[in-house]
């Protein structure tokens, strides 16, 4: 995310932080890598999709075939494929706003205190738990696969703080105090092999 202010995340989105993402959001959004560019998805029939406006979905975009093409015998039909703009993505299975999971993951990525980022991006308590730890996960994830950062390598140590990944607000939780958290398994899956981990 090419963003040195969550202000400028806040003006892309025109102040909005719920409801329909904005054109330029949008646009950041497959120049960021977070959504695929137009002609990369295709339907099941192989037309390549298009991002079109959608009045019922809640981002206000979904990716849609608009392909002519003859059905069974003389008559021509239209191709009737859609799919969610978040299906795959970064942004898949969230109840929060774009522009909630941008902010969080911007804040989170900058170590922020997780009371803040929350407060930050407007997220409250009830949706949270669920979501933070979907996030953790996935900006570990997205992140280490968008950059292609690997941590560590040969001969290198690499120290996990299970108590800063989250684990203090949300003990009660996904998990029991003693098994490891999601995101610390999937830290140590992005790290190189090879390196040593430290407790
Ligand atoms: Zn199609």
């Amino acid at each position: 995310m090419n963003i040195e202010r969550i202000t400028e995340l806040y003006d892309l989105f025109n102040h909005e932080i719920w409801g329909k993402i904005p054109e330029n959001a949008l646009k950041a959004l497959i120049a960021w890598g977070i959504i695929p560019p137009e002609g990369k998805l295709k339907c099941d029939k192989g037309h390549s999709l298009r991002l079109v406006k959608s009045s019922t979905t809640v981002d206000g975009w979904v990716w849609r075939c608009t392909e002519r093409y003859l059905k069974g015998h003389k008559r021509a039909g239209r191709c009737t494929f859609s799919q969610s703009i978040r299906k795959g993505t970064f942004l898949d299975r969230s109840h929060l706003s774009a522009y909630q999971i941008l902010a969080f993951s911007y804040l989170w990525c900058g170590n922020l205190p997780i009371n803040f980022i929350m407060k930050t991006a407007n997220i409250t308590g009830e949706q949270s738990a669920t979501d933070w730890n979907n996030f953790c996960r996935e900006v570990v994830v997205f992140g280490s696969f968008q950059d292609t950062v690997r941590l560590g390598g040969p001969g290198k140590i690499v120290e996990i703080d299970e108590s800063k990944i989250g684990r203090r607000k949300f003990n009660r939780g996904h998990w029991v105090e003693g098994q490891t958290a999601p995101v610390v398994q999937l830290i140590r899956y992005i790290i190189e092999d090879g390196a040593q981990l430290g407790a």
